[in-house]
């Protein structure tokens, strides 16, 4: 048995976990991220991290076999560098060396949101689908897009970044990218909050309006609940959203074809009310012959998704290596 030492670092938290070969978490903890120390920061954090998880099994550092770190930003996998992660401040970093002379394993390294699409391939979702695309809705919208049960990293890591494309022609938000009209400004759990809120200014939405006295903020979750109650303008800011997901995912279709869409983060807790509109809309805009009812899916590992899908990264890259030094 293999065991993986991952990390899944956040702009706000750090997750770790020990993960066997076979996907099973023996440990896991998170702490908040060091960002302000900079990258040699985190990786003390993790030297830290692996000394408290040994401890804790009653097992020895030399017994795991090496390290996958997940980072939200533009990851060259094959480099082990990072182009720019925003949220950590890390440009042009070429993490991976450091982490193993730091740790001594082998360090393998990828997105965060495509670390979700393997974990969601390999034991979530997408189980048994070697060509997949995976979307997790939250702050933005992280894309993952598998291609013969790999990830697709492209020039500079920038591959699979559907969150990116762009889906409104004009009139769009400005979206921390630099562009405007990113799917990500319209159809993340932010923009849903965000359309929400402007339905409660606006008075469309006694629901809303009374939540954004109460509390100052609209939530998708609360869009979400207001649309179950029947609220008509919440139920337009979840079509509208399921909109630019459909049209998203329809042209996302013509370039991997995919057996299955798994999509996930805090939005898609909206469950039918969100997925029937993402699937019809998906329909208008794909072939005709194409059908998003079995095709798009909730996703079905939750917070776990990026962990275990690093310890997927790590055992399909320690593998390789292990059997070509054979
Ligand atoms: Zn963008």
């Amino acid at each position: 048995m293999e065991m993986y030492l991952c990390f899944d670092v956040g702009g706000t938290n750090l997750k770790s976990a020990i993960i066997t070969n076979e996907g099973t978490i023996i440990i896991k903890r998170s702490v908040s991220t060091q960002t302000e120390k900079g990258v040699t920061g985190v990786i003390h954090q993790f030297q830290e991290i692996r000394d408290v998880l040994c401890r804790k099994l009653a097992i020895d550092a030399k017994e795991i076999h090496a390290v996958s770190v997940g980072i939200p930003g533009f990851v060259e996998m094959e480099k082990g560098f990072v182009t720019r992660a925003i949220n950590l401040g890390w440009e042009n970093v070429s993490i991976a060396d450091m982490v193993t002379d730091a740790l001594d394993y082998p360090v393998f390294i990828i997105n965060d949101a495509n670390a979700a699409a393997l974990g969601e391939m390999w034991k979530g979702a997408g189980n048994g689908h070697e060509q997949m695309v995976c979307l997790t809705l939250g702050t933005g919208v992280g894309g993952g897009v598998i291609a013969n049960g790999h990830i697709i990293n492209g020039t500079h890591g920038l591959a699979g970044e559907i969150g990116h494309s762009c889906v409104r022609m004009k009139g769009g938000r400005p979206c921390n990218c630099g562009k405007k009209g990113c799917l990500e400004t319209e159809a993340s759990a932010s923009a849903i909050g965000y359309y929400g809120e402007q339905a409660a200014r606006n008075g469309q939405s006694t629901i809303l309006a009374k939540k954004w006295q109460e509390t100052g903020e609209i939530t998708s979750k609360d869009v979400a609940e207001a649309a179950s109650q029947g609220d008509s303008a919440a139920q337009k800011v979840l079509d509208t959203a399921a909109y630019y997901l459909g049209l998203a995912l329809a042209n996302m279709y013509t370039i991997t074809a995919p057996s299955r869409i798994v999509i996930g983060g805090g939005a898609a807790a909206a469950g039918d009310l969100l997925f029937a509109p993402v699937r019809k809309w998906f329909d208008y805009f794909v072939f005709a012959d194409v059908k998003g009812t079995d095709l798009i899916v909730p996703a079905a590992l939750g917070n776990d998704a990026g962990i275990i899908g690093l310890a997927k990264l790590a055992d399909m890259k320690y593998t390789s290596s292990s059997m070509s030094n054979l």
